[in-house]
């Protein structure tokens, strides 16, 4: 049932260069074990890499400890933003700056496991372009997290978007011309997944055992969780403005039912009663206008923010020291 359009697959060889892009934000408790972590591991990966690490306004100490760690690595590149905008926005401004061929982006604190990008390179050398890491358990998380996660990949995502591969999260490898294509979507209300989605070209996943946090805490509460539902289904689709338009249509209906009782109420005489109906009647379709409006204000309040083509993040510095030999 689902179409998939077939390309051709070439293998390549493996990348010239291969990025790592992490956005940061207040990850100061994380930052020893990710650079332990990283120091240990990129010397498995058979050729040249560069990590990008986006500091996106952190209120700590992120930005001093990652500075004094790029001063001892030359593989360390940091985009200092301006201040904090958000996950979605220092991911691309981390897509952005990267060099490499093949570009994976990750989050810092370990939740995506390196050993993982083995697999994602080895499948960017049979030739597809999109490596999506997709989840097959998430270990450490709360129960809550769990459900409302896995609620909202089921019905969320295939009601919005069902092209948008369940249970997976913006984890995944890029190649140079995905990331060529994307830069070509300046939209402000950024939803990462989708938008690579939306691109095409060859994708491909591969599972893998979501970990616990190494250190700190989720910088998704409830609230952002919600905010970014939201912006999912509004920022990919009509969906919830044609949800008004039926609603309207039913309220429609209501009131042609209604209009034929009044008519033969009046034909029998009995204009007086029906109060409760009409107060009823009164309220649903308020309720409806209000509840419209309110979905069609929030879709212009997104035209309104676009229309003002403001930059999607900016950069205070960026660092990077190569050894001096
Ligand atoms: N992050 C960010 N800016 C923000 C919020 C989060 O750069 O405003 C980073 C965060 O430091 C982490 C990644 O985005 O590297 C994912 O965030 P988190 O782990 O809190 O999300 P979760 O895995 O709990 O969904
Ligand atoms: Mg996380």
């Amino acid at each position: 049932s689902h179409r998939i359009t077939q390309h051709f697959l070439e293998s390549r060889p493996y990348p010239l260069l291969l990025s790592i892009v992490m956005p940061m934000f207040n990850e100061a408790p994380l930052t020893a074990i990710l650079r332990e972590e990283l120091t240990r591991f990129l010397p498995e990966i058979k050729c040249p890499v560069e990590v990008v690490l986006v500091n996106d306004g952190s209120f700590d100490q992120s930005l001093f400890q990652l500075i004094e760690w790029a001063r001892s690595d030359s593989r360390i590149h940091i985009v200092h933003l301006s201040r904090n905008f958000g996950h979605q926005a220092a991911a691309t401004a981390g897509l952005e700056y990267a060099t490499g061929e093949a570009v994976i982006l990750m989050d810092a604190d370990l939740q995506d496991p390196l050993p993982v990008l083995h697999q994602m390179i080895a499948k960017y050398c049979e030739g597809y372009d999109v490596v999506y890491g997709q989840r097959a358990s998430r270990l450490g998380e709360t129960v809550f997290k769990k459900i409302s996660a896995w609620a909202f990949y089921r019905f969320f995502m295939k009601f919005i978007h069902r092209d948008i591969p369940v249970d997976t999260g913006d984890f995944r490898l890029l190649s140079r011309q995905c990331l060529a294509a994307m830069r070509r979507m300046g939209e402000v209300h950024r939803f990462l997944r989708g938008m690579v989605t939306w691109l095409g070209y060859p994708q491909t996943a591969v599972l893998y055992d979501r970990q616990a946090r190494v250190a700190g805490e989720t910088k998704y509460p409830l609230r952002k969780m919600i905010a970014f539902a939201w912006t999912a289904a509004t920022s990919f689709s009509d969906l919830p403005l044609k949800g008004s338009l039926y609603l309207g249509m039913l309220g429609i209906l209501l009131a042609m039912e209604e209009s034929v009782r009044a008519l033969i109420n009046y034909a029998l005489g009995y204009t007086i009663s029906g109060w409760t109906s009409l107060i009823i009647l009164n309220s649903l379709i308020g309720g409806a206008i209000l509840f419209c409006l309110g979905i069609m204000g929030d879709y212009i309040g997104k035209i309104y923010v676009a229309s003002k083509d403001r930059p999607i993040y900016l950069v205070a510095k960026s660092y990077h020291f190569p050894q001096r030999r």
